[in-house]
């Protein structure tokens, strides 16, 4: 990395090192807070993207062969380094996304639990043996590495996202192409001189910034056999299907309107504190964000009064000074966001809290919306069909539980869901009855531990796969079955018949 005056020129890390200087386009980036620019982004061309996987070709031809016990040792001392590193890799999140420095630090938490997991890695790619499958015939599973893949992450998780896939791609022995946000690329090229720095070969993590031009590169490389993307739907459609139409394994997990659902028994102060945690935490720009508040009459007045006084205590600022939300992350989205806000109430639905009109706790010039809460949103407004990923949260009213199921079942997407009741049984009926691939019950925010999958069903996912957990080591690794017989003297002779058990 070089810098001229205050602005960083950030690279790339390939093959052990960083690199930078051969990329003519660049991207900037800001600090969200301030507004100002602090670094410029080099975009890779598809001729970087491919010294960057054909230095994981080399490294991947070596990785898939070394021992479980040098892939776990190196995730191990990965693991401790980000342990104790991790207030530095807060601070690089907030300083290019703005989320608050504990909310980095939780992202942060969660990218160390997947880590963990793939620490475990020896009892994850176990696989079977069956004695005598026939006489003296033996049968038994393996699986194997792919070789090379790519992870593609978006701005919002830029240290979660990428470790959602990368320690369990590595121990699963695969060389690692990934691409992060150009929105706020720092972290990653962190993340990939750390895993240097616990032992992992070079080559098998590199790291390219780019833009849609690498995206492409990526996806049309003959060389790149599996893809992992996260980010938007329209685009998670699109790497799916280029990626799937150039016979790669294609997981594409995409955006979400994620609703909760609140019962009339349920309790309306705890309903109000996740309503608040998970709507405005972040700025709303998480995929699991709550978006839609979906109240069973007669809750809803009371439920919307308790949310806006919970609101009028929230602090809106610098992610460095203690607020409780910080800002979005570049001017152009806060515009889009804004002209959300602007739209919901040209629709008629109610502002009962409107962000437009927040102080922040910070300079004017950063990108600042204060968190906004409509009441009487229709399913018809543009506010409830489309992902805002911003700090707005919508109440939609119905009337009854199976007006509310239809409402969520309807949705095209189908990434996060709650349910806040004290009725077991409602739950229960939820669970069974909701077309969403990650369900909380009292738990606004459902997004599984490191063991279980995470993604969504419908327009949230596109692919077979989640991430991490047990279909994580499927999704980077192939199956093998081995038939197996130890010639003897006793064996012998020709038959020409199809091979059955005896
Ligand atoms: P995005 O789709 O704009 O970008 C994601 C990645 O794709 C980035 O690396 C970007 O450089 C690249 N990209 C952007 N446009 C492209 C194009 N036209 N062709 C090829 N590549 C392109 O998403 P974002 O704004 O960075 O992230 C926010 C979105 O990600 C939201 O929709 C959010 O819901 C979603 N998301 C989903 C999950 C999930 O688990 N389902 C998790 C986090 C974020």
């Amino acid at each position: 990395m070089s810098g001229t005056d205050d602005v960083t020129v950030i690279g790339h890390f390939v093959d052990g090192k960083r690199v930078s200087g051969g990329s003519p386009r660049r991207g900037d980036v800001f600090n969200p807070a301030t507004g100002r620019r602090t670094g410029e982004v080099e975009l890779a061309s598809a001729a970087d993207v491919a010294v960057a996987v054909e230095a994981a070709e080399r490294a991947a031809r070596t990785w898939r062969d070394a021992s479980l016990a040098k892939r776990t040792a190196v995730l191990f001392a990965f693991r401790e380094l980000v342990h104790a590193r991790r207030d530095r890799l807060a601070e690089v999140i907030t300083a290019e996304h703005g989320k608050v420095l504990a909310d980095a630090a939780g992202e942060v938490q969660r990218g160390l639990e997947v880590i963990e997991y793939a620490c475990g890695i020896p009892s994850a790619l176990r696989g079977g043996f069956s004695e005598n499958v026939s006489t003296e015939v033996d049968s038994y599973s393996l699986r194997q590495p792919l070789g090379v893949v790519a992870v593609i992450s978006p701005f919002n998780f830029p240290v979660m996202v990428p470790l959602w896939f990368v320690p369990v791609a590595v121990a699963c022995g695969n060389a690692v192409v990934l691409k992060p946000s150009e929105k706020d690329p720092s972290a990653a090229l962190l993340l990939a001189e750390w895993f240097a720095e616990a032992g992992l070969p070079d080559g098998v993590l590199n790291v390219v910034n780019g833009d849609k031009e690498a995206v492409d590169a990526l996806l049309d490389h003959p060389s790149v056999r599996a893809v992992s993307f996260v980010g938007s739907t329209p685009v998670a459609r699109y790497v799916h299907q280029r990626g799937s139409m150039a016979g790669k394994r294609v997981q594409a997990l995409g955006g979400a309107k994620n609703h909760m659902v609140v019962l009339p028994d349920a309790d309306l102060g705890l309903a109000a504190d996740a309503a608040v945690n998970a709507g405005f935490g972040s700025a709303g720009e998480r995929c699991m964000a709550i978006s839609a508040l979906v109240a069973v009459e007669p809750v809803a007045d009371a439920l919307v009064a308790k949310i806006a006084e919970r609101m009028s205590g929230l602090r809106t600022g610098d992610g460095r000074r203690g607020c409780d939300m910080g800002p979005l992350v570049t001017a152009a989205h806060a515009d889009r966001v804004r002209s959300y806000v602007e739209s919901g109430v040209a629709a008629g639905a109610v502002p009962v809290v409107d962000g437009r009109e927040v102080t922040p706790d910070g300079e004017s010039s950063g990108f600042w919306l204060g968190p906004t809460l409509f009441d009487r949103v229709t399913p018809d407004m543009s506010i409830y069909t489309d992902e805002i990923f911003g700090p707005v949260l919508g109440v939609v009213r119905v009337g009854s539980y199976d007006e509310a199921v239809e409402l969520v079942n309807a949705n095209p997407y189908g990434n996060g869901t709650a349910i806040f009741t004290n009725d077991g049984g409602a739950a229960r009926r939820y669970q069974h009855e909701v077309e969403v691939g990650m369900v909380g019950i009292n738990v606004p925010i459902p997004v599984p531990m490191a063991y279980y999958s995470f993604g969504g069903w419908k327009s949230s996912l596109f692919g077979d796969l989640h991430a991490h957990g047990e279909d994580g080591v499927r999704f980077f690794t192939r199956g093998k079955v081995v038939t197996s017989r130890w010639l003897d003297p006793r064996h012998g002779g020709v038959n020409l018949g199809f091979p059955t058990q005896t």
